[in-house]
């Protein structure tokens, strides 16, 4: 690549850079750590070596889901993985030995447009490590968002991970450019982010949360008044919690995800597997979490917005230790620790008491609802609603069916958790 004209770098700070190409594969490497989009989590799959076709482990594009539901690709990239902050768990912390790297706003205004006009993405996330202080990473933050709406007219999908340290103007100002806005809580417990991030404080980052919430609210306020009111973060905003890198339970992690949707109307808590890197600090452990536990906390998330499940019922389905079973559910720990509640009766039990029966799904509770007008249904009826039959036979009563006696045998988890090569599956990784 030449250089560069009027893209606000000196000649010898574009001439000591790497080129644009190992930019993008060290920035877009370096924002892989970050959960906020759907496709973390499964199994690592690769063609190299010539066997197959693509890969799991590619850089630089992930999918989100936008707010109509629809599934879109982005371009995830590191504004610059450069940072003045320290956090232990963390590959791009001050005291790394990692390739370090930066765009300028403009570029990534223009990478993003590249892709977008040939089709590879739909929007752009973009987070940064910390340069000079956090207002003037905000502010570059903001300049790229600015660039492709304002210069580019980009009517594409912008997430913004915003640094809740900058000043509270910027971090409102970033609502105005991206659809979705989010900050870091990065652990569950007041003492692991003072343990782990010692840079990060509690109160700052929750009280910027805060004002994005407020900002969110006036601004749908103002919308409803007035057509013209600028749209504030249309998708709302979310937040991450490492999982793993301190000792927080996964009861305690529960608990903390659902006091964040209640307290600034989260959209989405995700979580990251905690994965040991290069040059570790001391404090954090050898081994990453199984794989599983991330996404058993992801499930335990879904019980608690979907299914009716109180945070509390949720932590029940955990052992003495608050850890969620990894080779089973949680709504089938749940299930199998309140044996009393079941069985439910699919032709009469209400939609609370169907959606708490294992194997069942919100949508087949939704047909179950919906068929049972016409007919009283029978155990094949629902069985076509589920992909195992095996697995909610014991939880439920049909036309045709009454399970006597099942919940109460001892050996009824063996009866009916996955099989151990769909339980291996579940953790190859
Ligand atoms: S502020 Fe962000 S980029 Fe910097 S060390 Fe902490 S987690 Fe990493």
């Amino acid at each position: 690549m030449g250089l560069a004209k009027g893209d606000g770098r000196t000649y010898k700070e574009q001439m000591s850079q790497p080129s644009l190409m190992d930019r993008l594969a060290i920035l877009a490497d370096a924002a892989k750590y970050d959960a906020s989009c759907a496709s973390s989590g499964t199994a690592k799959r690769t063609s190299k070596g010539g066997k197959g076709i693509g890969s799991t482990e590619g850089m630089g594009i992930c999918h989100a889901y936008a707010p109509d539901g629809r599934c879109i690709s982005l371009l995830k990239i590191l504004l610059t993985n450069h940072c003045v902050f320290d956090c232990h768990y963390c590959i791009n912390r001050k005291s790394s030995n990692v390739r370090r790297a930066k765009f300028t706003p403009q570029e990534v205004a223009d990478l993003t447009i590249a892709f977008y006009k040939r089709n590879y993405v739909e929007g752009l996330f973009l987070s940064s490590g910390i340069v000079k202080n956090s207002s003037h990473t905000m502010e570059q933050l903001i300049e790229t968002a600015r660039i492709l709406r304002e210069e580019h007219d980009f009517r594409g999908y912008i997430h913004l991970k915003t640094i809740p340290e900058a000043e509270a103007e910027m971090v409102r100002r970033a609502g105005l450019y991206a659809d979705r806005v989010s900050i870091n809580v990065e652990l569950p417990t007041v003492a692991g982010l003072t343990r782990l991030a010692p840079d990060k404080d509690v109160g700052v980052i929750e009280g910027a949360m805060g004002d994005l919430k407020s900002a969110i609210i006036e601004a749908k306020d103002a919308r409803k008044r007035f057509k013209s009111a600028p749209r504030f973060a249309p998708a709302g905003q979310s937040t991450q919690m490492i999982v793993g890198a301190d000792d927080a339970s996964d009861a305690t992690i529960v608990g903390k995800a659902s006091a964040l949707y209640d307290r600034f109307r989260l959209r989405r808590v995700y979580y990251s597997a905690f994965s040991p890197i290069p040059d570790a600090s001391a404090v954090l452990p050898l081994q990453r979490p199984p794989l599983i536990r991330e996404h058993r906390l992801y499930q335990s998330d879904w019980l608690m917005r979907f299914y009716g499940f109180a945070p509390g019922e949720v932590q029940q389905a955990a052992d003495d230790a608050g850890m969620l079973p990894l080779d089973i559910d949680p709504k089938l720990a749940w299930a199998l620790k309140f044996r009393d509640r079941f069985p439910v009766d699919v032709n009469r039990a209400p939609k609370e008491a169907l959606l708490r029966v294992p194997g069942l799904g919100t949508r087949a509770v939704g047909a179950i609802l919906a068929a049972r007008r016409q007919r009283r249904l029978r155990l094949e009826d629902v069985a076509k609603l589920t992909v195992s039959v095996a697995k909610i036979r014991p939880f439920i009563v049909a036309a045709d069916w009454r399970p006597i006696l099942l919940t109460d045998r001892a050996d009824l988890k063996a009866l009916v958790a996955p099989k151990r090569t769909e339980q291996l599956e579940l953790f190859a990784a």
